[in-house]
């Protein structure tokens, strides 16, 4: 039996704040599930956050998706890029700016990336409740390189509120 094509477990954050949040975060979701290398497995609750940062700004709607791919992390960051793309998301944008979409690769399989382009695992896991919480709800024992099983992970008290919304 030939071997076929490996198929390496992905989570992604999604994250969006203007033009309808709930329905952009959804429509992310339906535009991944539509991309032949990836099946999609788990998909988190909808989260509401306040933004931070000091930019004031409308809330933030989060979630978490975990899928397989038989992308590389490079090319699955193409495909990000143009779902966010195909939504209308700016370029350019502020740092802690206002978005239409965000997609970030929280943790590709067990790699460890630190280039320009891409640090996996994102450094937003152990720092942002809103990337956090719904990681939890999906996958509370995934171990995360460099920083352990995702429920070990301390919530940030320092942040504001997050509330599950749907
Ligand atoms: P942002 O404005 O937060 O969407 O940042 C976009 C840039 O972050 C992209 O140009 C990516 O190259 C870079 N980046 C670094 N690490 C990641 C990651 N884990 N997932 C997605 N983008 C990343």
């Amino acid at each position: 039996m030939t071997p076929g094509p490996h198929w390496y477990p992905v989570y992604v954050g999604i994250g969006s704040n203007l033009q309808g949040p709930v329905r952009q975060v959804e429509d992310a979701i339906g535009l991944l599930a539509e991309i032949p290398q990836i099946r999609l497995a788990a998909t988190s609750s909808l989260y509401r956050s306040g933004a931070f940062g000091g930019i004031e700004q409308p809330d933030f709607v989060n979630a978490v998706v975990a899928f397989v791919t038989t992308l590389s992390p490079a090319d699955l960051l193409s495909e990000l890029q143009a779902i966010e793309n195909r939504q209308g998301r700016e370029r350019g944008e502020a740092r802690w700016g206002p978005r239409v979409i965000d997609l970030d690769i929280l943790v590709y399989s067990r790699e460890k990336i630190d280039t320009p382009e891409l640090s996996v695992p994102h450094p937003g896991i152990g720092e942002r409740n809103f990337v956090l919480l719904p990681l939890v709800e999906i996958a509370p024992d995934l171990v995360i390189p460099g920083l352990g099983r995702v429920a070990s992970v301390p919530v940030n008290m320092e942040e504001p509120s997050i509330s599950r919304i749907v």
